[in-house]
């Protein structure tokens, strides 16, 4: 079976990017929807005339997995976020890393970080590219003569399962679909659902401490983490798979979001569990935005766990055609191998009506082999969630700024940071790229103390200067985020984009701490240089 080919520029497979005339309906659709006006469609540089400097250094004679081929460096020089997708849509890959490095074992790994040690190249770990805060664009920091991007694709293998504790030992490479498949033959799963899935990696996932689709209980990666084994310059770190451990610091903890400049992830031992086999949903609408957080908090606080638990903002909820009369929505779900789940739905429906919430459509419960419980509006929120991504490159071929940013602050905070960021955001937006503008709000991840709210902005691009616009919105976003004691990140990661933010979150004495560690692991400074320091 012949492989689909990946956008060069944008997200997702190529084929997806729709034709002139469907785009130019959608944008009609999205200026009617938004009241945006948009321009073109404009179409994207091809791949044979992008813009790509010659390579710094030749590729290592004795590493024939490692290459200097235009094709594949192009292909290794961004991430996903806006920034990246509007550079090459325009062509501009002047950022391409010098070589790539294709290893199927442990020991390439090794034999690329030996070698780039002392011909000065610093190595980039580069899992599905999906990265959204630069993460894998390393500009030639100074004293080194090249950048090497270290795709671990060719690791996707799950190694072993051990039943009796439900964990397995997977290869960092592994694409959320690769290991999935592996896993459902032991009729296992991870559940680790981020939006990126298709493409992104389980190394990608443990060094950025990615959040999964599971809303309550399990949502970042860091909880289904049993133990981890990376390589670093200074050899092998590898902990023991372990239940639980008190064991001072824990050192998954610190390969846990160390974003590749730390080691190189090569496999981990996870946290699996039965597919399940009974599952619910519902939705539930709310005249009142606050309604429907206050609905989302009892929810979180109650113990009930619901695998979604996702509170839409009128605006998102019309951006993603789940409902359009001005409500808030809230979305359901309960999943579990073990038991039907009346109860628990019928519990969490009486809380949130409770709060003013009206079950709109059917509740669903549905058992494995039945159709899924997810039609109406919560299957209207999925299809809408997977397309999302295949929007934004359409939207940029518009002429539109599109973009996300998440955090999660405790409940007794949320209202008056959602009040700044509406303020603040929308007010960068109209100053650099004028009136109308859309800002729409969604909970992504709730726990008991707080939610993790998630923002999607989109505004009139000029052309030229999109770049400079997205920066000047991200920056309101990101000052508002910290003079209320938010997060920077919830789960998109440090990288690079957030780094200034990132400093003045942790605490003082932990970058010291972070050189420090970096400089035992990793002395000639190789790795990853300019994510987290
Ligand atoms: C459309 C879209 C939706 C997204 N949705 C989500 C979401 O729902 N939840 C979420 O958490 N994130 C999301 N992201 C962000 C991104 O997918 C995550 O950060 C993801 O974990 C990155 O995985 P990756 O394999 O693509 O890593 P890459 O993008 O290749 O790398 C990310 C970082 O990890 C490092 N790295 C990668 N592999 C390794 C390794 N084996 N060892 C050491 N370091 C390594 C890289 O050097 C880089 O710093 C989304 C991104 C996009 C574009």
């Amino acid at each position: 079976m012949s492989e689909r080919e990946a956008s060069h520029w944008g997200w997702g497979h190529a084929d997806q990017f729709p034709k002139r005339e469907a785009r130019k309906a959608l944008g009609d659709q999205v200026g009617n929807l938004l009241g945006l006006p948009v321009s073109g469609p404009h179409d994207p540089v091809p791949l044979a005339e992008v813009r790509v400097g010659e390579p710094r250094v030749d590729a290592p004679a004795a590493l024939p997995f490692v290459n200097a081929e235009r094709e594949d460096r192009v292909r290794h020089t961004y991430g996903r976020a806006y920034p990246d997708v509007v550079r090459g849509f325009g062509g501009d890959f002047t950022a391409a890393p010098d070589l790539v490095a294709h290893p199927s074992t442990e020991t390439e790994v090794d034999q690329v970080l030996d070698w780039a040690q002392g011909a000065q190249v610093a190595v980039v770990p580069y899992g599905g590219g999906t990265s959204v805060v630069r993460g894998v664009e390393c500009p030639l920091p100074d004293g080194f003569r090249g950048t090497l991007s270290l795709d671990l694709r060719g690791l996707d293998r799950v190694l072993e399962v051990e039943p009796s504790s439900l964990t397995a030992r997977i290869q960092a490479g592994a694409t959320g679909p690769r290991l999935e498949a592996q896993l459902a033959e032991h009729g296992l799963t991870l559940r680790c659902f981020p939006q990126s899935f298709e493409f992104s990696t389980l190394g990608g996932w443990l060094a950025t401490r990615a959040g999964g689709h599971f809303a309550t209980g399990y949502t970042h990666v860091d909880d289904l983490t049993a133990s981890i084994r990376a390589l670093t310059p200074r050899g092998p770190w590898e902990s023991r798979r372990l239940p639980g451990s008190g064991a001072g610091p824990s050192p998954d903890r610190l390969m846990l979001g160390s974003e590749g400049a730390l080691g190189v992830i090569t496999e981990a031992w996870m946290r699996v569990r039965p597919r399940p086999r009974y599952r619910a949903s519902a939705s539930l609408r709310f005249a009142e935005f606050r309604d429907a957080v206050a609905a989302c908090r009892a929810l979180a606080q109650s113990g009930l766990f619901p695998s979604n638990c996702r509170v839409l903002d009128p605006r998102e909820a019309k951006l993603n055609m789940v409902a359009v009369d001005g409500s808030s929505v809230l979305l359901l779900g309960f999943e579990s191998a073990d038991h039907p789940l009346h109860a628990w739905m019928d519990r969490a429906l009486e809380l949130a009506r409770d709060h003013g919430g009206t079950v709109a459509g059917a509740v669903k419960h549905a058992e494995a082999g039945e159709k899924t419980g997810e039609s109406g509006q919560a299957g209207t929120w999925k299809n809408a969630f997977v397309q999302m991504p295949y929007l934004l490159n359409v939207l940029v071929s518009l002429g539109v700024i599109a973009d996300t940013f998440e955090t999660a602050c405790p409940w007794d905070r949320f209202d008056d940071l959602h009040a700044a960021l509406v303020k603040n955001v929308r007010g960068a937006m109209k100053a650099v790229a004028g009136s109308p503008c859309h800002l729409s709000c969604r909970f992504t991840h709730v726990y008991p103390d707080g939610p993790a709210p998630y923002y999607t902005f989109i505004a009139k691009a000029r052309p030229g200067a999109e770049v400079e616009q997205w920066a000047a919105i991200k920056q309101a976003a990101s000052e508002t985020l910290m003079a209320h004691g938010a997060t920077i990140t919830h789960h998109h990661a440090v990288g690079r984009t957030h780094r200034p933010w990132y400093r003045e979150q942790r605490p003082a004495p932990m970058g010291d701490a972070l050189r420090a560690l970096k400089g035992a692991l990793d002395p000639a400074g190789i790795l990853n240089p300019g994510v987290l320091l």
